[in-house]
């Protein structure tokens, strides 16, 4: 049965016979059934009483590999965060730091809650007392393990657990959390990294190609925080965004949407059906935007929304993986096999955490850098793995496998390095 956790391991395995460090490794039986597991995970049932309610919701933790520094990833609030959901998460980002060349490893957390049903003081309660839970476990610190936001979370979450973390430290060394609000130590263009790094992708991917920007058409699956920074970022690189969906559905203007109206549309009514229904807009089913003719097809949304069974239905050249995961294998093969190229989510939404990696150097140095220094080097270090994956991309590898070769190849190297 497929799950993220089954999609990593398979990701991992296809790329097994070009891991070349293996070969010099002491026990490399021993090095490749590590890099298959995660080193540590957590997992409580958190429970906080707020007035007359009374909460028990499960939380977790995993964290994957350490081997290039402390572990780095979000932290997600959604009904379906679950233990393969967190673990296969955790792999993503070992392989995701390495391939930016950032010096960590790979976390990622979880709370399985719909934050929609949590009044604001539930939420603090909430996002509290999981940040007290790993600092009591000594599982969180600037140098063990820096989570970040993920789905449905934000800065001000943020700045509740680092708020939670400092006090249970008597400290304000802020770096043990990144994407936190400004005033707190978060950094200039965090918020928009991951979508901004996605559009830098699109706009060297399409040069490569030779496409020029106004005549490629994007279409964006999810319109959260990665989907709409990505969209207004495209927008500005002239990128026609012809389609954009919500998890309410689709709506679509062959022109072009100025990305203005796509934020008017989400502040006034919230979802785009319910624009749509004001506006006398057309509205189509959400998975219509996985069957529009498009070239670029950016899934922003969560993983696995395309897979088997309607991967033969998508009408796109390329696809950005700007979600985690949202691919899974068979549907690459098949999409493979039709000419279909894509570009890996350890690409393509690295820029989050490249961001934060700025974010946790200035806290480190007591800095705050302005936009466009942060801006400046997000763009040098997206372009830089670009070209290094574009360099090892041959006809034989998919741009995933080709991606994979140079991650996992340093982790193990670092592995190796370690090793008695
Ligand atoms: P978010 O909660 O802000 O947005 C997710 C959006 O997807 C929401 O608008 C939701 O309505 C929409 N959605 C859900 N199901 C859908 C469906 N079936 N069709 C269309 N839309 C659907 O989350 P986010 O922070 O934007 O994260 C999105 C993805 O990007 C996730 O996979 C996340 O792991 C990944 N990511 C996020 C960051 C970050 O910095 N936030 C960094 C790297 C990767």
């Amino acid at each position: 049965m497929s799950s993220p956790l089954t999609s990593a391991r398979q990701q991992l395995e296809a790329v097994k016979p070009f891991i070349t460090a293996l070969e010099t490794a002491s026990d490399p039986v021993a090095l490749w059934e590590k890099l298959n597991q995660h080193e540590h995970f957590y997992h409580t049932t958190l429970t906080v009483q707020v007035g007359e309610t009374k909460l028990e919701v499960p939380a977790y933790r995993s964290q994957h590999n350490s081997a290039l520094g402390p572990y780095k990833g979000g932290i997600r609030f959604h009904p379906q965060v679950s233990a393969d959901e967190v673990q296969a998460l955790s792999m993503w980002m070992t392989w995701k730091c390495a391939l930016l060349g950032l010096p960590y490893g790979g976390g990622k957390g979880g709370i399985a809650i719909n934050p929609r049903d949590l009044s604001l003081n539930e939420l603090e309660a909430l996002s509290r007392a999981y940040a007290k839970w790993l600092t009591k476990e000594n599982a969180i610190g600037p140098w063990i393990d820096i989570p970040a936001p993920d789905v449905n979370t934000n800065p001000k979450i943020m700045g509740w657990m680092i708020d939670t973390w400092q006090k249970l430290h008597n400290t304000r060394l802020s770096a043990t959390f990144t994407g936190k609000p400004l005033l707190l130590g978060g950094s200039l263009g965090r918020e928009e990294a991951t979508g901004r790094g996605g559009a830098l992708i699109a706009q060297a991917f399409a040069r490569h190609k030779k496409w020029s920007a106004p005549q490629t058409r994007v279409s964006v699956q999810g319109y959260g925080n990665v989907g709409q920074f990505f969209v207004s970022t495209a927008y500005e690189f002239g990128f026609p965004i012809i389609a954009v969906s919500d998890s309410s559905g689709t709506i679509v203007n062959q022109a072009g949407f100025d990305p203005k109206d796509l934020d008017d549309y989400k502040k006034k009514y919230r979802t785009f059906a319910a624009a749509a229904q004001a506006l006398d807009l057309q509205i189509f089913s959400s998975d219509h935007i996985l069957e529009r003719e498009t070239d670029i097809l950016v899934p922003a949304a969560l993983e696995e929304t395309i897979h088997e069974k309607n991967a033969s239905d998508i009408h796109a050249k390329m696809i950005l993986e700007l979600a985690n995961g949202p691919v899974t294998p068979i549907a690459e093969a098949l999409l493979t096999e039709s000419g279909v190229e894509i570009l890996p989510d350890i690409l393509c939404n690295a820029g989050g955490v490249t961001v934060s990696y700025l974010e946790w150097v200035q806290n480190l140095h007591g800095a705050q850098w302005t936009l466009e220094q942060v801006r400046a080097e997000l763009n040098t270090r997206m372009m830089i793995a670009f070209e290094n994956v574009q360099a090892g991309k041959t006809n034989e590898l998919t741009w995933r496998q080709a991606a994979y070769i140079q991650a996992v190849n340093r982790v193990a190297q670092a592995e190796i390095a370690r090793a008695s």
